[in-house]
């Protein structure tokens, strides 16, 4: 038996199957694209001749494929779901929780003990101590590969019993990560049509991003506590900074549909009553367009 097995060998895959090996595990594997395996092969994994082989290897099965759909589409074969019976199911490719909670109930029918997971952080990073994965559903299938877990990523986080809880803050986090590129490749622009290098600008905002991390906590206990007096920095006063950047990218003569969007929504905010607010009030105008 190995103690562990993963199905599916791309860019993450890869990497997981990597940092378990080079923890001393012993790994199964098994990938659509068998040639993919033979790195690992060659680093001391087993490779498993088909996916319910490699369900049957181990206690604990990690699958991360490009996305449920295709979980279900390698599982689903009637010999593999029959081997799935008793074993620990950890999926870590990305989903909604709504996926998240059919991935449960699915598992459930079939005895296997489920866990949702998601990874923050990219393949370089497995392993490491910067990486993180947050897990949530089962307890008991969190206590059996806990210590798998931690040897995929350096911070683990079991965040409880509700299964979509992990998909919800990974699709959380991914929307802050985006909001957060596509305001940076803007920026990026600005810096190349004022002869800037771009690679300054990058090493500008990794200096800086402890201090955005503070501001993004505040607004966060803001939010939380619906507490939006007294703000050091105004909703107003960052409609009137999107209005300056906006009217940046006309004059550099920029495609502007980045700063266009986020002026509109700002002032939206202020439209609505909350410029005097601290800029989390813009969630109010968010909540009342759902
Ligand atoms: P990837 O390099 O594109 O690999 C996709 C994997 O899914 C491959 O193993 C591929 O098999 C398999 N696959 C796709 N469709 C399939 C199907 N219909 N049937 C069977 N296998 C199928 O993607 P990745 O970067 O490894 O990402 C895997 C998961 O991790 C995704 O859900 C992604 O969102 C998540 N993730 C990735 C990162 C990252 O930075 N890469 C970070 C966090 C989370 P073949 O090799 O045969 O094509």
């Amino acid at each position: 038996m190995s103690e562990v097995s993963v199905i599916g060998l791309g860019r993450m895959g890869m990497a997981l199957a990597g940092a378990l090996l080079r923890s001393g595990a012993r790994v199964t594997v098994w990938n659509r694209t068998s040639a993919k395996a033979e790195p690992l092969v060659a680093e001391g994994a087993a490779l498993a001749s088909s996916v319910a082989a490699a369900v049957q290897a181990s206690s604990v099965v990690v699958v991360c494929v490009a996305d449920y759909q295709a979980t279900y589409g390698l599982l689903e074969a009637t010999q593999v779901a029959a081997a799935l019976a008793g074993k620990v199911l950890v999926q870590l490719s990305t989903g909604t929780p709504k996926d998240a909670r059919d991935g449960e109930a699915w598992a459930k029918a079939r005895g296997a003990d489920y866990l949702d997971g998601a990874i923050l952080a990219i393949p370089s990073q497995m392993g490491k101590p910067e990486s993180s994965i947050i897990v949530s559903g089962s307890a008991t299938a969190f206590e059996k590969s806990k210590a798998l877990l931690e040897r995929m990523a350096g911070n683990v986080s079991y965040l409880g019993g509700q299964v979509g809880s992990a998909s919800a803050l990974d699709l959380a986090f991914i929307s802050f990560v985006f909001g957060g590129l596509i305001g940076f490749y803007h920026g990026a622009r600005i810096c190349e049509s004022e002869g800037l290098r771009v690679g300054d600008f990058g090493s500008m905002i990794a200096d800086v991003a402890p201090a955005v991390g503070g501001m993004i906590k505040q607004d966060g206990d803001a939010i939380q506590v619906g507490t939006y007096e007294s703000p050091e920095s105004s909703l107003e006063m960052c409609a009137r900074g999107a209005e300056i950047v906006l009217r940046q990218a006309r004059e550099g003569r920029l495609d502007a549909v980045i700063p266009a969007f986020t002026q509109g929504l700002f002032r939206k905010g202020v439209a609505a009553g909350y410029g005097a607010e601290s800029p989390g009030a813009l969630i109010k105008v968010l909540r009342e367009a759902t």
